[in-house]
């Protein structure tokens, strides 16, 4: 069920509902919204109730909630999410560009890398100190030491750190040293995973799994939401199909599809989603033109001698171009209109 207060309805009387709530023995998620702010109930096993709610102090309606997810939906929170990462926000409205090699491989390829993606203009930085190979005799990354080359980098150069954790442990680490934590496609249905990071305060960049649907993808959202987290990005990172001319088929439909139901923002990952240096540029602008909130670009100094995921790296002049590509096609595409509301949590 969602509770709908009065745009006019003080804290008190919110805290009042919650209070309700958790007598039921249930959980109250309380999401500020631009006119007015609305309240999701999990924990229920079957319906609710209205009565206990409607004549409440500053509660306009009670929506019995029909669909799987509750937190993510845009019955929730009619308007889009903006999540702050560092000093920065994804969702409100710009482009934001998170550039960086697939894997934390020395202090020198990461900074050189760095220098690119700041100089090009862009604010995030990504690369992994945990890398989830198909192969254990793969580069595994290089755990809390690589970690700490990004905190570096932030220190260095003001860019905002998103990086992959895969267990708790993982979780806890990034939390220290990063901005972000990613889930990967591989573990956006490791519940276990996605509730501890769930009762993390850091945001938490999702990707999709890799054949995961569109509810699936949202689920799992709800089950790091569920947990007091509110803070998700959703992120395209191709899935996998019968094709084989890419390393997955990008499914850009899901950001329209993401749109019609879910307040949160999604980005697009062109890297993984095509696994082609020369698809990248391509598949980054079709991810613009359908309305992604940003990208998630793997930039390498030396392509030809990264420990992973080299075919699909770009150069640092590489990344220049399509960062002035993406900017100018988003800056076409965009009218101008007010920022959205940052999130408060
Ligand atoms: C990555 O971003 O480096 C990565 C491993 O991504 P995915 O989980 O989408 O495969
Ligand atoms: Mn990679």
């Amino acid at each position: 069920m969602l509770i709908v207060m009065r745009p006019e309805a003080t804290s008190t009387e919110v805290d009042g509902v919650l209070e309700i709530i958790k007598k039921l023995g249930f959980r109250g998620h309380v999401m500020p919204g631009a006119t007015r702010t609305a309240i999701g109930i999990t924990g229920n096993k079957g319906s609710i109730d209205p009565a206990y709610f409607e004549n409440l102090p500053g509660v306009a309606d009670t929506i019995r909630v029909t669909k799987p997810y509750k937190l993510i939906s845009n019955d929730l929170k009619p308007e889009k999410s903006s999540i702050k990462i560092g000093n920065s926000v994804i969702g409100d409205g710009s482009l934001s560009i998170i550039a960086g090699p697939c894997a934390v491989e020395s202090p020198e390829q990461v900074f050189a890398a760095a220098e690119a993606v700041s100089g090009a203009g862009a604010k995030f930085f990504r690369g992994g100190a945990f890398k989830p190979r198909t192969s254990p005799y793969a580069f595994q990354g290089m755990g809390e030491e690589g970690l700490k080359i990004l905190a570096e980098v932030r220190e260095r150069y003001g860019l905002n750190i998103v990086t992959e954790a895969m267990d708790e442990h993982g979780i806890d680490l990034v939390e220290k040293y990063g901005d972000c934590i990613q889930i990967g496609a591989r573990n956006m249905q490791n519940f276990a995973l996605l509730k501890y990071a769930g009762k993390t305060r850091k945001p938490i960049l999702l990707k999709r799994g890799l054949s995961a649907t569109l509810d699936e993808l949202l689920l799992a959202a709800e089950y790091i939401m569920a947990e007091g987290n509110y803070n998700v990005i959703l992120c395209e990172r191709g899935i996998r199909t019968f094709a084989d001319h890419a390393r997955n088929t990008m499914d850009l439909s899901i950001v329209p599809a993401v749109r019609r139901l879910s307040h949160l923002p999604i980005i697009i990952d062109p890297s993984h989603g095509t696994g082609h240096n020369y698809m990248v540029e391509p598949l980054a602008l079709a991810g613009v033109a359908v309305g992604a909130d940003g990208l998630i670009v793997e930039v390498h100094p030396q392509p030809e001698n990264a420990k992973c995921d080299g075919a699909q790296a770009i150069t640092p002049t590489q990344f220049k171009q399509l960062y002035t590509k993406v900017m100018a096609l988003h800056q076409t595409l965009t009218p101008a209109s007010q920022p959205a509301q940052v999130s408060p949590h």
